[in-house]
């Protein structure tokens, strides 16, 4: 994303440049209270795959679904085509609205009428699990734009690692074979402060 110029006397400690100028805080609820999301193994694979095909460049998609009584059902994982799927792409939070409408379209068997974006993942090909600064600024921002249309209780965010392995030479190397995925789920609270938390991933069939 491209940062604008500031001409600011030069100070001994400048602050550090805030992204958005809005600061996500984190928050570590009790396992029991987290947010819990169901994602399918079709969508598990999908992310897999994705992750495996392209190794060291970082990839992502779109997370479709819905909550459902007290979780949130993922329906869809979706992977970039031509770039319009990437999590790049979704940068664009004016095309939220064209992003359902695509969903709708492709996905008619959707589970609920109500399902739609409630997240995206991508991957950290270097490892690392946490979200970086401009994950937290993106994914709020999506919140905000899907909140405009629709109300969302979380915007989901899951970022999939490669695990270190060995290989015949003894040396530790990073590997695709079996992902582990990070699940974050962002909100506001009740005076409006953006927060976002781990989330606990299920996998279902
Ligand atoms: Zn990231």
């Amino acid at each position: 994303m491209a940062r604008t110029s500031h001409h600011q006397p030069r100070s001994p400690n400048p602050p550090l440049p805030r992204l958005h100028g809005e600061r996500v805080e984190r928050r570590t609820p009790p396992a029991r209270d987290r947010v819990n999301i169901r994602l399918p193994r079709t969508a598990w694979l999908a992310v897999h795959d994705e992750a495996g095909r392209h190794g060291d460049i970082e990839v992502g998609g779109g997370l479709y679904g819905a909550r459902d009584s007290g979780a949130i059902r993922v329906s869809e994982a979706t992977t970039a085509v031509r770039n319009q799927r990437a999590a790049s792409a979704l940068l664009d939070n004016n095309a939220i609205v064209d992003r359902d409408r695509w969903y709708e379209r492709n996905f008619p068997d959707r589970p609920s009428r109500r399902a739609g974006e409630i997240g995206t993942w991508h991957t950290h090909p270097s490892g690392g699990g946490e979200p970086s600064p401009s994950d937290l600024a993106t994914w709020l921002s999506a919140y905000d734009a899907i909140n405009a249309h629709r109300s969302l209780g979380h915007y989901l965010g899951i970022i999939a690692t490669p695990t270190i392995t060995e290989n015949r030479d003894c040396e530790k190397v990073l590997t695709w074979a079996q992902p582990e995925l990070h699940a974050w789920a962002v909100t506001r609270d009740d005076h409006g402060c953006a927060v976002y938390e781990p989330a606990i991933l299920e996998r279902t069939r």
